[in-house]
């Protein structure tokens, strides 16, 4: 009996002590989500009437480019999807948000090129700063915390669900806005859940600040209502059907 005691709780230390444990940004030791295959893709997601519709396959009159020039954006258009065009820079919405439920269907260039962080890689900027990893994550390695669907590094997804290079995919998005005190400092941070392919991948998860490359991410207090963005990172990543409900 004393033998079972010990071993169910030097067990229980073990799971304490994992829970709290801090991951190094970008920790290639860090545990991968286990893969869960998401089934088909299927046609675009219906949209709700009380939606803003963000890009319906035609024209970018929604965004521009995601710098002080603020241009019209200049990704390509066809066949119903818009496509990153490598070099031309980031794009956002012209028009502002704070709290949303978003939904975003994407696909990774195919062939799929490149490994790791240079393969299909864009990314959903809420706010334009805090990042959902858009990246080809199907059979393709890289740090957990910078896969397709991670909190770009904070929080790797629950599970990779990530279907194959070319394939539609989507993000269904709820986001609450960080809240600043009148002093700057932060009073509640940014709260997100992430459905990847219909499957839950972040459950009501606090944001650490915004979303920063090789180091902590911290807040610094912004506006209530900001653009929603889209990243060029140099790969032919596509885009549909992106719509948009306003929670506030
Ligand atoms: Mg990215």
């Amino acid at each position: 009996m004393r033998v079972s005691y010990l071993v169910l709780a030097a067990s229980a230390a073990m799971v304490i002590r994992a829970e709290a444990q801090q991951w190094p940004v970008h920790s290639l030791e860090r545990p991968k989500p286990p893969v869960v295959n998401p089934g088909p893709a299927g046609p675009p997601a219906p949209v709700p009437a009380d939606a803003v519709i963000l890009f319906e396959g035609r024209t970018l009159d929604a965004w521009e480019t995601a710098d002080s020039l603020a241009r019209p954006a200049r990704w390509k258009v066809t066949d119903g999807y818009m496509e990153v065009a490598a070099g031309t820079g980031g794009i956002r919405t012209r028009q502002r948000f704070g709290d949303v439920q978003l939904h975003v269907e994407w696909a990774s260039p195919k062939p799929p090129r490149g490994e790791g962080q240079d393969r299909g890689n864009s990314g959903v900027f809420l706010m334009g700063r805090y990042e959902v990893q858009v990246l080809d994550s199907y059979r393709s390695d890289t740090y957990a915390d910078g896969q397709a669907s991670a909190l770009y590094g904070q929080y790797p997804p629950l599970v990779n669900a990530s279907r194959a290079p070319g394939e539609w995919q989507s993000y269904d998005i709820v986001f609450h806005r960080p809240h600043f005190k009148a002093d700057g400092s932060l009073e509640r941070p940014a709260r997100v859940t992430v459905f990847h392919n219909g499957i839950l991948v972040h459950d009501n998860v606090a944001l650490k600040g915004a979303t920063a490359h090789a180091r902590e991410a911290t807040y610094e207090a912004h506006e209530d209502r900001l653009p929603i963005g889209l990243q060029d990172h140099g790969h032919p990543v596509r885009f549909r059907n992106i719509w948009v409900r306003e929670l506030e």
